[in-house]
């Protein structure tokens, strides 16, 4: 097993390493192997945060990191929701897009100093099958490599997506001989498709054991709490801050004030604003949280058909550690969108935020 598996474990080579390693990944999960709550995390931080990296990268070795990716897949198949697949490929894709492209920059800079952890152009178009289809433009004089490709049509065609815009619709591209001109960092982006469609490819898969499942039945449940129940989120779109549960309007409190929220806190603010059916803009308005990093996690929880991702519930909130359970109420509300709607059933009148005269804060509950 050597870094560059652990570093691209969806790599025939990663695969051919686990399999002659000739471990047994029901022991591994019987044993609770390291690489089990690896696998978790990976799974867990795909679901919430659109990546795979570890938190705590050097708590895990190359092993580790290598057999997390196939209980990964075994945990993702237990999940048996389309949406957590595609939140997973979409997940390992994006990770891999950041570890390559810092990769092929830095084989650029370093020249002659490869490092063996990383990956360069050619083996990463060999992995795909891509090294006879792209071609490098030649460099203009002066400089020492061009921007420009040129990728076979038929490449391009099988990564290009509909919904990337119009930019990528071959009626608008320089298209000679067979041939499509690409930006070198627009090749990158179709690579990263590559990935996504071989991460995905085969999941869920069937026959996993019914051993391997009770004995991952804990970490199942866990996940599935992330996804929650897409159902919870429909028809609520009043937007009334001091009606919020106790744990949303102590974060968006803290947003307002200026307090950085860890990752977890602010995607469950993030999420349950997006439940609302809150835009971008609005919620930078309302919690004064960077727009930057407001319209990134928003390309997230949202994606292109507009399909919402749910936000957690109590029992996750609980172990984020963002719930206090005040007054014992997530026993008639499991999820603060269900506390939200109760609440605002209750109130006498709603003004929604948007529609009162300052819609600046001091709305929240204290
Ligand atoms: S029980 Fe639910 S709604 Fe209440 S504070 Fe905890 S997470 Fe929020």
């Amino acid at each position: 097993m050597e870094p560059r598996h652990a570093r691209y474990p969806f790599f025939a080579s990663a695969r051919e390493a686990v399999r002659e390693s000739g471990v047994d990944l029901a022991a591994l999960v019987a044993d609770g192997d390291p690489a089990v709550d690896r696998g978790r995390e990976r799974v867990e931080r795909a679901l919430t945060e659109g990546t795979v990296e570890a938190t705590e990268p050097r708590e895990w070795d190359t092993r580790d990191e290598l057999l997390s990716y196939p209980i990964a897949r075994i945990l993702v198949s237990l999940l048996d929701s389309r949406a957590a697949v595609e939140k997973y490929a979409e997940a390992e894709a994006a990770t891999a897009h950041r570890r390559f492209t810092e990769d092929l920059h830095q084989a650029r800079d370093d020249g002659a100093r490869p490092d063996p952890a990383r990956v360069d152009q050619p083996a990463l178009l060999r992995e795909f099958d891509l090294d006879g289809a792209v071609r490098v433009e030649d460099p203009k004089p002066g400089q020492v490599e061009g921007k420009w490709l040129w990728l076979g049509v038929g490449a391009y065609l099988s990564y290009v997506d509909p919904g990337w815009g119009d930019d990528w619709r071959l009626v608008n591209r320089e298209l000679v001989d067979g041939e499509v001109r690409t930006e070198r960092e627009e090749l990158y982006r179709l690579l990263r498709e590559a990935v996504e469609d071989r991460v995905g490819d085969g999941l869920p898969f069937e026959g996993v054991g019914d051993e391997l499942a009770d004995e991952l039945e804990a970490e199942i449940g866990d996940l599935r709490d992330l996804l929650a129940d897409r159902s919870v989120a429909a028809d609520l779109d009043v937007v009334a801050p001091e009606h919020f549960p106790p744990c949303v309007g102590k974060l968006l409190g803290r947003a307002q004030g200026g307090d950085d929220l860890d990752p977890y806190e602010r995607f469950s603010l993030l999420a349950f604003l997006a439940g609302l059916n809150l835009d971008a803009d609005e919620v930078v308005a309302l919690t004064g949280l960077d727009p930057g990093l407001v319209a990134d996690r928003f390309a997230y929880l949202r994606d292109d058909s507009g399909a919402q991702y749910p936000p957690p519930s109590c029992r996750t909130l609980g172990e984020y550690g963002v719930c206090e359970n005040e007054h014992n109420h997530r026993s008639v509300a499991p999820h603060p969108l269900e506390y939200y709607s109760r609440k605002l059933r209750e109130a006498d009148e709603v003004v929604d935020w948007r529609d009162r005269e300052h819609t600046d804060v001091g709305d929240a509950p204290a």
